[in-house]
């Protein structure tokens, strides 16, 4: 995904590289290079400009200048302002409670369904737990057939009211099934919409105010780019999500936009989809990102 983004910090690092000195120019430079390729690879400006000044107060403060090997320090130093852009750590994911319960939100096509699969998978084999997925999409019969069809190839139980208009109740429902049936995690996956419209979000906003979830997902496609920010930021405004889901990184994204979600929203990426199988689902983990960035 980041193909181009470290081709083009490579580059900027191999005039670091063959350097025996360096000067305080010739860092400015190389950091334009950085902020070009950020830039081109569709990271927010104010991200860009804010990491390359960041990175320069660092390089600068660490004596770059008189280091033996100035490039690897300029390197370890991106790398790790990379890292802390995306967040340090990798974030936390609570599954505590009985059950716990994960509420999906984000645009139609941004691959909620799809993930919710992932993850119940996921929590079933690795965690040990027992999931029941949630269709909470009133408006398209298909949505209930797409979690019925998921939860069968995964075997675990999928929760609808074909006949109901109240995605709320839904919800309610789900939850009280969950602990009558003794599943462990509840993962609701509800309505989306092809841009940001009034209804959906307070349908969404309803939703979450009445079943308190342990954790409210925000699922973004990574190859949308810049929109991909924004949706974020919209969303969040009105939910105040616990973390978000970038999925389809496995396509031809530059994925510029990942980088500046944490920064925009300060919310945590927490997964992230690589594939259309049910196992292309990782936790997302800053640090490996940014050894993957630079290459
Ligand atoms: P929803 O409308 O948000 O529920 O989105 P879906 O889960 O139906 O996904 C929309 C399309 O994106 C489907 O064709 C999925 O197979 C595909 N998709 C979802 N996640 C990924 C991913 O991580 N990578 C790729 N390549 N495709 C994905």
């Amino acid at each position: 995904m980041f193909d181009n983004l470290s081709e083009r910090l490579e580059r900027s690092f191999k005039l670091l590289k063959g350097e025996g000195t360096i000067t305080e120019i010739n860092v400015a430079e190389t950091l334009k290079d950085v902020r070009r390729a950020l830039l081109d690879a569709d990271v927010n400006y104010k991200v860009a400009k804010k990491f390359t000044d960041t990175v320069k107060e660092k390089a600068l403060g660490q004596d770059v200048l008189t280091a033996v090997k100035p490039s690897q320090l300029m390197v370890k130093i991106v790398h790790d302002e990379l890292t802390q852009l995306m967040g340090g750590e990798t974030a936390d994911f609570d599954v505590q409670g009985k059950p716990a319960v994960i509420l999906m939100s984000g645009l139609q096509g941004s691959g909620k369904t799809t993930f919710s699969g992932k993850l119940a998978k996921l929590l079933k084999t690795k965690k040990h737990k027992s999931p029941l997925l949630v269709a909470c999409d009133v408006y398209r019969p298909a949505a209930i057939d797409q979690l019925k069809v998921l939860g069968e190839q995964i075997n675990v139980p999928v929760y609808a009211e074909p006949d109901s208009k109240d995605p709320v109740k839904i919800a309610q429902n789900a939850i009280q099934e969950a602990k009558a049936k003794g599943n462990d995690i509840v993962i609701i996956d509800t309505a989306g919409r092809l841009a940001i419209d009034e209804q959906m979000m307070n349908e969404i906003e309803s939703i979450k105010k009445a079943i308190n979830p342990n954790e409210v997902l925000f699922v973004v496609d990574s190859m949308t780019g810049q929109d991909a920010v924004n949706t974020a930021k919209e969303f969040n405004e009105r939910l105040n999500f616990d973390g978000v889901v970038l999925t389809k990184l496995d396509g031809d994204t530059r994925g510029g936009a990942a980088l500046s979600i944490r920064t925009v929203v300060n919310k945590p990426i927490k997964f992230v989809g690589t594939g259309e199988k049910l196992e292309a689902i990782d936790q997302f983990h800053p640090s490996r990102m940014a050894d993957r960035i630079l290459g």
